[in-house]
């Protein structure tokens, strides 16, 4: 009998599906890829055809242009070669996804990138339980353990009004983590307008466009100092420090990401407020999605390996290391 799962195939530039005939997530041109959401280092264009959610293809059109795209919905199944494939809410951005595939009476769920704390921009991870579950383990250590995003927003935002002379200038990455923090900024009673940095405009309308409702938006660009004071501005955290930020009034710099846990990382970045708001799931997320699922075998895709598979071993679940390249650059 065959090893299970010995009809997907990781390779360094990504995971192939041998009886489909189809790559995912690669990261060179293929004839089919199935992609599980738009951030570049899942995304890439060029690909001859394109398995993913209307979303994703939507941000992939912005990013690369036209794809050759086959829009998937949510809960829909399709045949591809001798796979059924689905694709189901990973929660990570929106229109993310879990890829479920099945073939020969065996299930593997690759997850992509997830979360499962609630994001107001996407659908919530849905949990298919699986003989195989591929995971990340971006941060596979204990000592990740992401707080309430609703603390930090609150902090955010006390710290907004006792400076009224100043903006609050947040670092953001532009696909998912902005949006997620207008709307969750929205969510804690902050409606005045939001500024930001032209980088963003494109997909902050694509949001808009797909129903996540994000407010007054105003681009920071060519606007009086005066009149950003006492706001939050958002640009992409390769901005904050450059030329750009000096055309805004006194800036608070702020910073959105999982890393912002690593203080040496923040004070790297010279960042003063480093807010943890994260889209990746964290040690107990990790943990309690591999416990929920109970699947046969862990393989691990990119990120802090080494923890998360010593975790599996010693629950007897099998685990393997994928050594994937070219992941985690754009996303936290
Ligand atoms: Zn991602
Ligand atoms: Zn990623």
């Amino acid at each position: 009998m065959a090893r299970l799962g010995s009809w997907v195939k990781p390779f360094p530039e990504g995971i192939y599906v041998k009886p489909a005939d189809a790559w995912i997530d690669p990261s060179q041109p293929k004839a089919t890829a199935l992609v599980t959401h738009g951030h570049a280092d899942h995304a890439r264009g060029g690909h001859d055809k394109v398995f993913a959610t209307p979303e994703t293809l939507a941000i992939m059109a912005v990013r690369y242009g036209p794809q050759n795209g086959a829009p998937v919905t949510y809960g829909e199944t399709i045949r591809i070669g001798q796979v059924d494939v689905s694709f189901v809410p990973a929660g990570h951005v929106l229109g993310s996804a879990q890829i479920v595939l099945e073939h020969g009476g065996e299930k593997i769920v690759v997850s992509g990138d997830y979360k499962r704390r609630p994001d107001p921009t996407c659908a919530s991870f849905e949990p298919v339980p699986c003989d195989i579950f591929i995971t990340e383990a971006t941060f596979g250590l204990p000592v990740f353990r992401h707080p309430a995003t609703s603390g930090e927003i609150d902090r955010l935002l006390r710290r907004l009004r006792d400076n009224p002379d100043r903006c609050i200038l947040v670092g953001a990455y532009a696909l998912g983590k902005a949006q997620r923090l207008i709307m969750e900024m929205r969510g804690r009673g902050h409606h005045d307008p939001i500024y930001i940095h032209g980088a963003l405009e494109k997909l902050c309308a694509l949001y808009a466009d797909h129903g996540v409702p994000l407010g007054e938006l105003r681009l920071a660009t060519g606007v009086p100092k005066e009149e950003m004071k006492g706001h939050i501005v958002i640009a992409p955290p390769g901005q904050l420090n450059d030329r750009w930020s000096r055309r805004l009034p006194d800036p608070i710099t702020a910073m959105a990401s999982g890393w912002m846990r690593v203080r040496q990382r923040a004070r790297q970045q010279l960042v003063e407020m480093p807010l943890i708001v994260s889209d990746h799931a964290d040690w107990d997320e990790l943990t309690q999605t591999i416990r929920e699922l109970a699947p046969r075998e862990v393989w691990i895709t990119h990120g802090r390996e080494e923890a998360l598979k010593h975790w599996c071993m010693t629950r007897q679940i099998k685990a393997r290391e994928l050594n994937l390249v070219g992941y985690e650059d754009e996303d936290d």
